[in-house]
């Protein structure tokens, strides 16, 4: 089997503290539930619901404004009992609306209603998902109609790529969702393909599950859409988009497969472009890993969106010390909870709190000179280079411009015995556009 990858520097990244991911917990429903109304790429949503108003589940509650924004539901039944602002840690203000659960649900329990997709045209699709409001359920959560507007600007033919890449431990989430909502994801593929206008599906898939990939194949091959099985190295930062399309055009050129532009979408996202379009569901939860040294019983969990994150970490047993560290995401790349009182969010993949035994120390020593940050930087760059440059005023210009191409993956950082923050240093220093 022909595995594609990148072609130099990444890392294999292992983690015994990630939760284990053969099956998911459905969590408590929330007695209290945060929604905010920024959980994607643009401006807020604009509450229409007012403090003291009964909402029901899946009902609107924050209306998109304009491009890069998204609509937000109530993700469960009750009373907006408030509206809450606080300071994220990247510096800006969020809003949210905090809504005491009460009244009986819409959905849950609920034996679903099915709706006919086959005959509806891309429009109509693209309008229910972004109805639905439908984000990359990661990153930085663009909506995904954006996206598939977006992909009808670039030169055909479009190939869709669903990107089934677990190079990170921490991606258990994912993996969880791929193996239990398998043919949510392969349908919801070929939905976002019609409204898309795609020619193609490809299903990008670490070798190692192989047997998933096939599978996924399989379900999506029955809508009579030609598909594709790539299986990719599970290196980080395999699933970056840099490092996913240079493997994926070596593919295209080994098999004289015109690929064209591409829209690349991660497994949760397509399932719920599936909810969205087969069931009339907006996004009500999502699958979440929540581990870390100091969590008592790390578990991947299917998480209603306006949990807070203190009552997930509960759910799992508490900490067994005080946690050094509390973020989403990955330790990789994580983003920082400043309160435990914030919550799920639709592009939560993992959160994670750490003891001090596992962040090694945190003190920063001089470079010692060992090149391990050339060794693993994907895209040839030389982090220690850059970082010494960005912070003096020699041939600066030059710097900066080589630290733009840097897209952050972190892998510098990860090795660097001397824990220098190389790649933050690096990400702030170069252009805010270059930033992926
Ligand atoms: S963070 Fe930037 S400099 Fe560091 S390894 Fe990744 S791409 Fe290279
Ligand atoms: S990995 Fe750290 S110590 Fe080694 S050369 Fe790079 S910056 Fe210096």
């Amino acid at each position: 089997m022909k595995i594609y990858s990148f072609s130099v520097g990444g890392i294999v990244v292992e983690d015994s503290t990630v939760p284990p991911k053969d099956a998911s917990v459905i969590a408590f429903l929330p007695g209290l539930s945060v929604i905010p109304l920024v959980q994607h790429t643009g401006s807020r949503a604009y509450p229409i619901v007012s403090v003291g108003d009964f909402v029901t589940e899946g009902m609107l509650i924050g209306r998109c404004q304009g491009p890069g924004s998204a609509n937000i539901h109530a993700t469960v039944p009750g009373r907006v009992v408030r509206m809450v602002s606080w300071k994220m840690a990247e510096g800006y203000t969020n809003d949210a609306l905090v809504i005491r659960m009460e009244g009986s649900f819409e959905m849950l329990g609920k034996r679903q209603e099915c709706y006919s997709w086959q005959g509806l045209s891309p429009d109509e699709l693209c309008r229910l998902i972004s109805e639905c409001g439908i984000v990359e359920m990661e990153g930085m959560g663009e909506p995904a109609a954006d996206m598939i507007a977006s992909l009808g600007k670039l030169p055909e033919p479009y190939t869709l790529v669903v990107r089934c890449v677990f190079d990170d431990p921490w991606l258990a989430a994912d993996y969880t969702l791929c193996r239990e909502r398998l043919k949510a994801v392969a349908e919801g593929s070929v939905i976002t393909a019609l409204a898309a206008r795609v020619s193609r599906i490809i299903f990008a898939v670490s070798h190692r599950e192989k047997d998933l990939g096939d599978k996924l194949m399989a379900e999506a091959a029955s809508f009579g859409i030609p598909v594709s099985l790539v299986p990719v190295s599970s290196r980080y930062p395999q699933k970056n988009r840099r490092e996913l399309e240079y493997a994926l055009r070596m593919y295209g050129k080994k098999e004289a497969v015109e690929l064209g532009s591409l829209l690349i979408l991660g497994p949760a996202t397509l399932a719920a472009v599936h909810d969205a379009v087969k069931l009339r569901k907006p996004i009500l939860d999502r699958y979440v890993a929540v581990g870390g040294s100091a969590v008592k019983t790390p578990q991947v969990m299917r998480v209603r969106i306006g949990t807070r994150i203190g009552e997930v970490f509960a759910e799992c047993g508490g900490f067994i010390d005080t946690p050094r560290r509390i973020a989403t995401g990955s330790p990789i790349m994580g983003r920082s909870v400043v309160d435990l009182d914030e919550p799920v969010v639709k592009t939560t993949t993992g959160v994670f709190a750490i003891l001090r035994s596992q962040m090694g120390g945190t003190r920063k020593r001089n470079c010692i000179g060992c090149g391990e940050c050339r060794t693993v930087c994907p895209v040839g760059l030389d982090p220690e280079a850059l970082y010494k440059g960005c912070a003096t005023e020699e041939n600066r210009e030059f710097h900066l411009k080589r630290a733009g191409e840097c897209h952050g993956c972190g892998c510098c950082e990860v090795v660097c015995p001397s824990r220098l923050p190389l790649s933050t240093a690096i990400r702030n220093a170069s252009p805010p556009g270059s930033r992926l």
